[in-house]
């Protein structure tokens, strides 16, 4: 900082962080315009430039600090030079206002329990982070920011809630009707302020089409500002790495491990490349494992070297089901796409619907814990990989309420109880816009409504 005249001028800040594009066909851009743009003008992930360790001393009290101090430490890396202390604190401590647990299954087996937020899901971190990150950023700004975002069930819930009352932002979330069950529906239709639920006549196709077409469509383009919350946004992906540092606190706290394998049940491979990150940070993870379902593009690509993507099959870990991963880009990038180097940091495993329910039955009958179906492929990968005396922890991804009727089936021991934030869900009442899947009719919507 310098002064002129008196006045102190705020230099710009030539330390902050700057993110690149995994396609390396356009310039670095701010945290600012990575989190407002969301994907890269030449369609490449955004990327931060430096992944900075943190210090040994972090590590050495790591086990004595709660959820919410540890991460704040690893959010400072991140987003330190670009938001200020007090308002970054703010931000963490608001997202993460719920329990991360890590809870034994059974011998050297963890859970570590992502499903205690508002929508009992692990996007809830990311869905949070980026709508206060966003809200933070759009501060003071004249009128409203129009968030769309289509969802096949679980991403809109997230969104939604997370974006739910913050001021300047108003969340359109596109779902095909008939398509998502009654407890995903209910958790975005029913809440009302800043989120309204579109309820299209269609498939997700249908709807992400919509979307896509509208970030295309000069003519909303110049009368709304238009943003996405797609899951590939840094703000929606860095802060997944928070919990990878909480597992391995909670193990250290009760003295059951200095290192540990994560096995991470895949889709999008967004959380599991959240991990990468940590470990580059620092975090003493032995490796990591991918657990798929049929959807198992990675796990051939770990196998062959050869990444081959398909039209995604559908499952029972229906989260899952991504038959060409966004962020399979960002692990690429991470390891100069050597083959070598990516195997050496993870195993593959895959499950087919039939092995899922077997998980689920025996883990439920022989060790008193339900995982969901999701979580359920990487407990099983965890217990074919793992050697003796190490430690595993496996990502439960989601509560198992949240399928009730498929694990209900599986386990066959009548009704699994529902949780308080899922059962005040059902409660509300659905309110949703009903369109066609026409781009005109939305557009029509769009410039009407807003
Ligand atoms: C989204 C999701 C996944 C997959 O996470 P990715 O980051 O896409 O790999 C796994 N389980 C559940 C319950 C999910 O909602």
């Amino acid at each position: 900082m310098y002064s002129c005249n008196g006045r102190i001028a705020i230099r710009p800040n030539l330390d902050s962080m700057k993110y690149y594009s995994t396609n390396k066909s356009v310039n670095e851009v701010s945290l600012k315009e990575a989190v407002t743009k969301g994907l890269a003008d030449d369609n490449g992930l955004f990327m931060p430039e430096r992944i900075e360790k943190l210090p040994e001393s972090f590590f050495d009290n790591i086990h004595q600090m709660s959820f919410q101090e540890i991460s704040f430490e690893v959010a400072k890396k991140f987003f330190g030079e670009d938001v200020p202390e007090a308002d970054l604190k703010e931000i963490v401590y608001d997202t993460l206002n719920f329990d991360c647990p890590i809870q034994h299954v059974n011998d050297n087996i963890y859970s570590l329990e992502l499903f205690h937020g508002p929508t009992l899901a692990f996007k809830d971190v990311g869905g949070r982070f980026m709508a206060r990150l966003l809200g933070y950023f759009l501060k003071g700004n004249k009128g409203y920011v129009n968030v769309l975002v289509a969802t096949s069930g679980d991403t809109g819930s997230a969104v939604a809630n997370g974006f739910l009352g913050v001021e300047g932002i108003h969340v359109y979330v596109l779902y095909p009707k008939g398509k998502v069950s009654e407890i995903q529906e209910k958790q975005f239709t029913t809440l009302g302020q800043n989120i309204t639920a579109i309820e299209v006549e269609g498939t997700f196709d249908d709807c992400q089409r919509l979307v896509k077409t509208a970030f295309l469509d000069e003519n909303l383009k110049s009368a709304l500002t238009l943003t996405s919350a797609n899951s590939i946004n840094v703000a929606r992906f860095l802060p997944q790495a928070f919990y990878y540092f909480n597992a391995y606190a909670r193990l250290r706290e009760k003295r059951i491990a200095e290192e540990v394998v994560i096995s991470v049940p895949s889709g999008n491979f967004g959380n599991l490349t959240a991990g990468l990150f940590a470990k580059k940070m620092g975090l003493p993870i032995k490796r990591f494992i991918a657990a798929n379902n049929e959807n198992d593009i990675v796990y051939n690509y770990l196998k062959s070297g050869s990444y081959e993507p398909r039209s995604s099959v559908q499952t029972i870990a229906n989260a899952m089901d991504v038959g060409d991963p966004s962020n399979f880009a960002r692990i690429l990038d991470l390891y100069g796409h050597s083959h070598k180097a990516i195997s050496a940091e993870m195993k593959g495993y895959r499950y087919s619907d039939a092995e899922i329910r077997e998980v689920v039955s025996d883990v439920y009958h022989k060790y008193a814990y339900l995982p969901d179906p999701h979580g359920a492929t990487g407990y099983k990968a965890l217990e074919e990989d793992l050697l003796d005396g190490e430690v595993g922890v496996f990502l439960e991804t989601a509560h198992p309420a949240k399928f009730t009727e498929t694990v209900e089936r599986i386990i066959g021991v009548g009704k699994v109880p529902l949780p308080k934030k899922l059962a005040e869900f059902m409660k509300g009442e659905k309110l949703s816009v009903s369109l066609g899947s026409d781009f005109e009719g939305f557009k029509k919507f769009l410039l009407e409504e807003v």
